[in-house]
């Protein structure tokens, strides 16, 4: 059974690429009919960052990235945070010992950044490996006696892993296909720390391992850690699972990877949801509170590095249609360009593609805030008048306040153009014809305002211009009639004479 994990780290707030990697873990995961894992991997404590659990698995349920087993969702084999697991990780690590692939190192880190610095002056990189290992102040260069003595004594150490010295390794990815390495290039990565804890590479093996993971998925900047992670599987005699390596997500403009702090810079979103920081207090917006449907950020997301293949040029797809199109070998190789319009594309989209009734909900909650009430069926029906030229439900604000209250001022290029001499006059006339109308409805307000123009033998923007000014205070809207029979006759007649003075 397909089996994958997403392995965030909780150092801060999940950005807009951890998503990314999490959604297509979910839909291979569900595509094969499979488990999509959430681990977290929060073994290094001094990277730890309150909130930042919650804040991802808060996310991962609003973009609906629903997880078969994590934290508070758990499976036969939890639990799932590195953390409450680390009793685990010492035994695997001493098991490596015994087997000849790692070995105790005791140097201290001054010793290590004076090795360090002595190759540097010499124009050198220090590479911890069989160049230099058997020199260094570890079980591989001291007899059994040194080794036992310090370990008795409780000098600190760490394990380290042993590269092999010359080998040449054939990697696979999923996405890139072969790649091969040579060992002696590797450095003998710390594999437990002298803190008791694991490192990354480490707890990471041991638990895709324990967790039955078949397919790592994971970003780019770990294709570098892949060998070591084979080898740490073949030390193990354990069977590797596949791999498959993201491509990146670029910058708007192409150049280099998008990073945490583009957002801000750049004006749009890289978190799913807003991110206040608990140390500085600063706050990063996010996808949910700038108004975004999840439906809207996933469709985006999916098209970052991923498309159906065979010439397709559909661009909408609902999850269900994302689980049932995702293939990893339509994953491209090369980074992708994040696009903040084709978000609002989207976002426009699924705005359309929304029920009037919901979208009218979300904007009463959005008018309660101004202290504003108004019946859901008016709602609707400002909702299905101003919809087309919507992106986000704040737009129904912006787009149609007018709706909601009377305009405070009036645009003053349309009023020059539309308010003449006679015009205070005409509309004296007009509220007069209004009052007449007992069904304010907008065919009959429609037909009858038409007539009267009509009969006047003046022009209609002499009246439908200042009428407009006067309802909405600029030259915007939808058909005057429709907001005149929506705000109803009272405050029809109200704004015109307000208009009037
Ligand atoms: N904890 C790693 C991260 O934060 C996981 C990498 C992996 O998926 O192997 O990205």
């Amino acid at each position: 059974k397909v089996r994958v994990r997403f392995a965030p780290s909780p150092t801060g707030p999940l950005h807009i690429g951890g998503v990314r990697t999490a959604l297509f873990n979910y839909l291979f995961a569900k595509k094969n009919g499979g488990d999509f894992i959430l681990r977290i991997e929060d073994t290094d404590q001094s990277r730890y960052v309150e909130g930042a659990e919650d804040y991802l698995v808060e996310a991962l349920n609003w973009c609906n990235i629903l997880y078969d087993e994590g934290p508070g969702k758990e499976g036969d084999i939890g639990p799932y945070r590195q953390s409450e697991r680390k009793h685990l990780y010492r035994e695997y690590a001493e098991k490596l010992i015994a087997s000849g692939n790692a070995y105790y190192a005791f140097d201290t880190s001054e010793a290590l950044d004076a090795h360090r610095k002595d190759h540097e002056e010499k124009g050198k990189t220090f590479i911890y490996n069989w160049h230099n290992r058997l020199k260094l102040d570890n079980s591989l260069a001291l007899s059994s006696e040194e080794v036992n003595k310090k370990l008795e004594a409780g000098v600190p150490y760490v394990i380290r892993f042993k590269i092999p010295e010359a080998e040449t390794l054939e990697l696979n990815d999923e996405i890139r296909g072969e790649m091969q390495i040579e060992t002696k290039v590797l450095d003998d990565k710390v594999l437990f720390k002298s803190d008791g804890m694991p490192t990354y590479h480490l707890a990471n093996i041991v638990d895709d391992h324990l967790m039955e993971i078949t397919h790592v998925i994971r970003g780019e900047e770990w294709l570098p850690s892949l060998a070591l992670h084979e080898l740490l599987y073949r030390a193990f005699d354990w069977q590797a699972p596949k791999f498959a390596h993201l491509p990146l997500i670029l910058k708007p403009q192409g150049k280099g990877k998008l990073s945490k702090r583009d957002g801000d810079k750049l004006g749009f979103p890289v978190f799913p949801l807003e991110w206040k920081d608990p140390n500085s207090g600063e706050i990063s917006s996010g996808y949910r509170e700038e108004g975004y449907f999840p439906e809207a950020v996933i469709n985006m997301l999916a098209f970052l590095g991923w498309n159906e293949g065979g010439g397709s040029e559909k661009e909408i797809y609902s999850l269900k249609e994302l689980i049932q199109a995702f293939s990893l070998e339509h994953v491209s190789k090369g980074g992708s360009k994040f696009d903040p319009e084709k978000t609002k594309w989207f976002q426009h989209h699924y705005l359309q593609e929304a029920k009037d009734e919901v979208l009218a909900k979300q904007l009463k909650v959005l008018l309660a805030e101004k202290n504003l009430d108004f019946t859901q069926e008016y709602l609707v029906k400002v909702v299905s008048l101003l919809k087309e030229r919507a992106s986000f439900v704040r737009d129904f604000w912006d787009l149609g306040f007018y709706f909601f209250v009377a305009p405070e001022k009036y645009d003053e290029k349309a009023a020059k153009k539309a308010w003449k001499e006679d015009t205070a006059d005409l509309m004296k006339q007009l509220i007069a014809e209004l009052e007449k109308i007992e069904d304010f409805s907008t065919s009959t307000l429609q037909e009858n305002i038409k007539a009267w123009i009509t009969e006047k033998e003046i022009g209609f923007g002499k009246i439908m211009q200042p009428f407009r000014l006067s309802l909405v205070g600029a030259m915007q809207g939808p058909d005057v009639f429709e907001i005149a029979s929506a705000i109803g006759k009272k405050q029809t007649v109200s704004r015109i004479e307000r208009a009037v003075r």
